[in-house]
């Protein structure tokens, strides 16, 4: 069989846009991949990492690592589509686990 030299090469790395630690959520119920976030009072807030259609959530970089959560209001969401994340304890299958274990 004749494998074509481009059929040899790795994939293309994903596009980097994904500048912060993705950490597993820790319910074994779960397991959904998240990005912890700090709110801008400054609380640990996680954050799912794929962006979703009903999220509210912008992640910002502060270039260290560990993005601010800023809620979008609703007649700015139009301006983030595609990059609008959910706040982890909205999807979390063990939310009042999670809420509980802080
Ligand atoms: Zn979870």
């Amino acid at each position: 069989m004749v494998v074509s030299p481009d059929a040899l090469r790795p994939p293309a790395p994903p596009p980097d846009d994904r500048r912060w630690p993705v950490q597993r959520c820790l319910s074994a119920q779960c397991g959904a991949q998240l990005i912890w976030a700090k709110t801008p009072k400054g609380k640990n807030t996680p954050v799912d990492v794929e962006p979703s259609p009903a999220g509210t959530i912008l992640l910002v970089d502060r270039g260290d690592r560990v993005p601010v959560a800023i809620v979008v209001k609703a007649v700015e969401r139009d301006q983030h589509a595609g990059k609008l994340h959910t706040t982890h304890w909205a999807t979390c299958p063990a939310a009042p686990a999670f809420r509980s274990s802080r």
